[in-house]
């Protein structure tokens, strides 16, 4: 996003990092996109973006609060460009949120600070649990208490960001106690990466069936036991994260209805949702977002619906950017080449990651059900 083109509540933040994240976003990032798109896992470009701070910045440290703002502009920056990065981009934002949100000192004390400095890469294996916690379908991970620790075994369909050194967040069942959750090393015995079938978009974000036979989890990999606290003062963080990378696509998606002005504005101007209507909406959204960022670890239910709610206007936008979008760009953004085609697979993605739009839209409901006397 140039300054110009960004809405006004994120023009006023720092400018330092977003520039940094920028010059590699419209430089190295865009020259790659197509064939990140195709499968080519960029680990470089994300680790030296983890390196610079841009995953980072939303984490508390000594002297300096963390600013959520700041991580979801520097996601959004890189979202404009290619979607699939900016989901990894939040895979290791999120990741760290685990770590710093965590009370076991194993986790939160020099182990964050290397994740911070992209020396550690991490993921997260949350969208069964947070289904399984939301009612949809079965937590599929069950821990067996052992001598120090469990023994994890189940099979995760699908998480991405993952290499046998990197490690994802994820959560287990206990028969008769509450679920833990913990950080689960690939390369721990008895992990198995498996290779995922072709997606239609998205491929080189390194998404894996992660398959645990007894793997042994101790006391330096729990984040949460029990997890369910510890998960209610983090989710609204998780959820604003992600938004991030739809504000990215959205605002890409944008700029290429202008890029057709010109020429195709005579015809244009009789399609529905037109780039100015699309950018207030936008505008309007990232005010909100901004927002609820002041307070992201706001535990009660009333902040959490309107988070969820916030995400699933992301969702939708997405979608309708994208698509408003291929319509104004007509032939050209048809082509296989064009990052109009790609944009509108990578808002289906937004649509479709946990939690879903049909996930969220329950959540919602479920939530207002809840705080709604009987
Ligand atoms: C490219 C990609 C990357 C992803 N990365 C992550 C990640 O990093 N971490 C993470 O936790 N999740 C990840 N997911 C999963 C994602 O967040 C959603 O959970 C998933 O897209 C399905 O969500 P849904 O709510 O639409 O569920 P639905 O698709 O409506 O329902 C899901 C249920 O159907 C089953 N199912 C769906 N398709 C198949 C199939 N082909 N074969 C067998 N069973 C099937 C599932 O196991 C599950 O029980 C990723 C998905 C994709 C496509």
């Amino acid at each position: 996003m140039n300054p110009a083109d960004l809405p006004p509540e994120l023009a006023a933040q720092p400018v330092d990092l977003i520039d940094a994240v920028r010059a590699i976003a419209q430089g190295p990032l865009a020259a790659r996109a197509q064939a990140i798109d195709e499968g080519a896992y960029p680990i470089d470009l994300i680790q030296q973006l983890a390196k610079m701070g841009a995953m980072s910045a939303h984490i508390d440290q000594p002297g300096q609060p963390g600013n959520y703002v700041t991580a979801i502009l520097a996601m959004a920056e890189v979202g404009k460009v290619c979607g699939a990065s900016s989901f990894l981009m939040w895979q290791q934002a999120v990741s760290a949120l685990y770590l710093f949100g965590s009370e076991n000192p194993a986790m939160n004390g020099e182990r964050l600070q290397r994740h911070l400095a992209g020396e550690i890469i991490g993921a997260t294996g949350m969208s069964n649990p947070m289904k399984g916690f939301a009612g949809i379908e079965k937590i599929l991970l069950k821990g067996t208490p052992v001598e120090g620790g469990y023994l994890i075994n189940g099979t995760l369909p699908w998480v991405s960001n993952l290499a046998p050194e990197h490690s994802l967040g994820t959560v287990a069942t206990v028969e008769g106690a509450p679920e833990i959750m913990f950080m689960l090393p690939c390369n721990a015995p008895g992990v198995t990466l498996k290779h995922c079938p072709k997606f239609s978009g998205m491929e080189g974000t390194a998404t894996f069936a992660v398959q645990c036979k007894d793997v042994f989890i101790g006391a330096s990999e729990m984040l949460a036991n029990p997890c369910l606290p510890y998960l209610k003062r983090i989710r609204g963080a998780f959820l604003l994260l992600q938004c991030g990378i739809a504000a990215g696509i959205i605002q890409g998606a944008i700029d290429s209805m202008w890029k057709v002005e010109d020429q195709l504005g005579h015809v244009n101007q009789f399609l529905d949702d037109r780039p100015d209507q699309l950018q207030a909406e936008l505008d309007d959204l990232v005010g909100t977002v901004v927002k609820l960022c002041e307070t992201p670890y706001d535990p009660s239910d009333a902040f959490y619906l309107d988070v969820v709610n916030a995400r699933l206007a992301g969702g939708e936008l997405s979608l309708r950017a994208a698509n408003a979008a291929l319509m104004h760009q007509g032939a050209r953004g048809y082509l296989m080449c064009s990052d109009v085609q790609r944009r509108v697979r990578e808002a289906q993605f937004v649509a479709i990651v946990t939690p879903a739009i049909k996930h969220l839209r329950k959540q919602a409901a479920d939530l207002c059900a809840e705080t709604l006397p009987a």
